[in-house]
C-alpha cells in the first residue's frame, strides 16, 4: 500500500471524526468538549491534506513539515483540551497556540531542517507527552462509574505514546532504515497506518464518554427531585432496599427519620406557590447544617421529607432529630421583604430485628410524625417511646 493512500485514509477518517464530533456537539446540547475534539478533528484533517499533498509535490518547507506538524501536533493538544474541559477544567487553548508556535519555531532551527529524524526526535516527547497527560488526567478520576467510559481513550493514548517512544527506538537500532512494511518504508508506512487506526478509535472512544456522560445525567435526574436537590422517591426504593439488608447482614442499626412541614397549606394559601416552594427549600437547606453529610435524604412528598442513617444510634438519632426541630423553629424564612415563621414534626424509628422490610420501619417513623402533629406539632415523635413499640425491642442501641 502506497502512502498516499494510507494518508487519504487518515484524511477521511479525521474528517469524519471532525463532523460527527461537531454534529454531536450541536445534538447534545453545549457539551463543549465535543467541540474541542471536532477541531482537533479538523486539524488532523488540515494535517493530512499537506501530507496528502507532499506524497504528490514538491511542497515548501513552511507547508510541509513545519505546518503539517503544527497541526498534528494540534490534534493531539485538541483533544487533550477536550478532556479537560470534560472534566471541568480550563481547556488552556493559550497553551496550545504557545505549542504551536513554539512548534512552528522549532523547524526554524538549522537541527531540525537537516532531517527526518531530528523533527521526530523534538516531536516525539511533545506528543507522548500529550498523550500521557491525558492518560494521567483520566487515571486520577476518583468516579469509578466513569472510569470504565474513560478506559479506551486511556489505553488508546497510553498505545500511541508507547509506540512513539518505540519508533525512536527503532530509528536509533537501525541507522540505515532499510527495513520495508506494506511495500513502503517502514517508519513511515507504520506510523501512518498508527495515526489512522488512532483517529479512528479515539472518535469512538470521545463518544463514548459523552454517552457515558449523558446517561450518569439522565439517571441523576430520575433519582433527584429538581426543586431541593435531594434524592426522590425512586431512589428512596433502591437505597432503603440495598441499604436495609446491609444493616442486617452487618447487625448495624438503621434508623429512619422524617418530617413533614406543619400548616404549609396556609404558607401557600397566605403567600403563595412561590414562597411555599421557597419554604420548601429552606427547610431541606436548614436540615443539611444538621444532617450527617452521608446520610441519605430524600424528598418523599410535597412537604415530606425522609432521612436514613445508618450505624447511629437511638439517642444520636434523636439528638438530631431535636436539633432539627430547633434549628426550623429558630431560623423563619426571609424572602421578598416577608419573614415567615415555620415549624417541622419530626418523627423517629428504627429497624428491628423482626422488620422483614425497610417500609416497616419507614412506616413507624410516619406513625411516630403523626404522633407529633396530633400531640400539637413542633416536635419529635419517637417510635418505642412516644408510640408504643408494639412488643419487639428496639433494634437500635
Ligand atoms: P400539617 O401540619 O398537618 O402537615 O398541615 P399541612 O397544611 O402542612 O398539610 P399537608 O402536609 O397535607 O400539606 C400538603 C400541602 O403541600 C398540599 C399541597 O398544596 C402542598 N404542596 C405539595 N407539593 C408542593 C410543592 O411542590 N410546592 C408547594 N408550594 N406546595 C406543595
Ligand atoms: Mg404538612
Ligand atoms: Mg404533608
Amino acid at each position: 500500500m502506497d502512502s498516499f493512500t494510507l494518508v487519504i485514509a487518515s484524511l477521511l477518517v479525521s474528517g469524519t471524526m471532525a463532523l460527527k464530533m461537531l454534529l454531536l456537539y450541536r445534538a447534545s446540547a453545549g457539551r463543549a468538549a465535543l467541540f474541542d475534539w471536532s477541531l482537533s478533528g479538523l486539524f488532523f484533517f488540515a494535517g493530512n491534506i499537506i501530507g496528502a499533498l507532499a506524497t504528490k509535490y514538491e511542497l515548501s518547507y513552511v507547508l510541509a513539515p513545519a505546518l503539517g506538524n503544527v497541526f498534528y501536533v494540534a490534534g493531539h493538544a485538541g483533544i487533550l483540551a477536550g478532556v479537560r474541559r470534560h472534566l471541568a477544567l480550563r481547556p488552556r487553548y493559550d497553551r496550545l497556540v504557545l505549542l504551536a508556535l513554539a512548534v512552528l519555531a522549532m523547524h526554524l532551527l538549522p537541527y531540525v531542517r537537516d532531517s527526518v529524524e531530528h523533527r521526530l526526535f523534538l516531536l516525539t516527547p511533545v506528543v507522548a507527552g500529550i498523550n500521557f497527560a491525558v492518560v494521567w488526567l483520566l487515571w486520577r478520576q476518583p468516579d469509578e462509574d466513569a472510569r470504565h467510559a474513560y478506559r479506551p481513550l486511556m489505553v488508546l493514548e497510553l498505545l500511541f505514546g508507547i509506540q512513539m517512544g518505540l519508533r525512536i527506538l527503532y530509528m536509533l537500532a537501525n541507522a540505515n532504515h532499510d527495513l520495508t512494511f506494506m511495500g513502503s518504508q517502514f517508519l513511515q508506512t507504520s506510523g501512518t497506518l498508527f495515526v489512522l487506526v488512532f483517529l479512528s478509535v479515539v472518535t469512538m472512544s470521545c463518544s463514548l464518554i459523552v454517552t457515558h456522560q449523558q446517561q450518569q445525567a439522565l439517571r441523576r435526574a430520575s433519582l433527584t427531585d429538581a426543586l431541593t436537590g435531594w434524592l426522590n422517591r425512586r431512589a428512596l426504593h433502591d437505597i432503603a432496599r440495598r441499604e436495609f439488608h446491609r444493616c442486617r447482614r452487618t447487625a448495624t442499626p438503621l434508623t429512619f427519620l422524617t418530617f413533614d412541614i406543619d400548616h404549609f397549606k396556609s404558607i401557600n394559601d397566605r403567600h403563595g406557590h412561590g414562597v411555599g416552594d421557597a419554604a420548601i427549600r429552606h427547610v431541606t437547606a436548614l436540615s443539611a447544617r444538621v444532617l450527617r453529610g452521608y446520610d441519605a435524604q430524600f424528598r418523599t412528598g410535597g412537604e415530606e421529607f425522609a432521612v436514613l442513617l445508618d450505624g447511629a444510634g437511638a439517642s444520636d438519632v434523636q439528638r438530631i432529630a431535636e436539633r432539627l426541630r430547633e434549628l426550623v423553629a429558630a431560623t423563619p424564612l426571609v424572602t421578598q421583604g416577608l419573614s415567615v415563621p415555620m415549624t417541622v414534626s419530626v418523627g423517629v424509628a428504627a429497624a428491628r430485628p423482626g422488620d422483614g422490610q425497610w417500609e416497616e420501619v419507614l412506616k413507624r417513623a410516619d406513625e411516630a410524625m403523626y404522633f407529633a402533629k396530633k400531640h400539637g406539632r413542633n416536635r419529635v415523635g419517637i417510635h418505642g417511646i412516644d408510640v408504643p413499640a408494639g412488643g419487639a425491642q428496639a433494634f437500635a442501641a
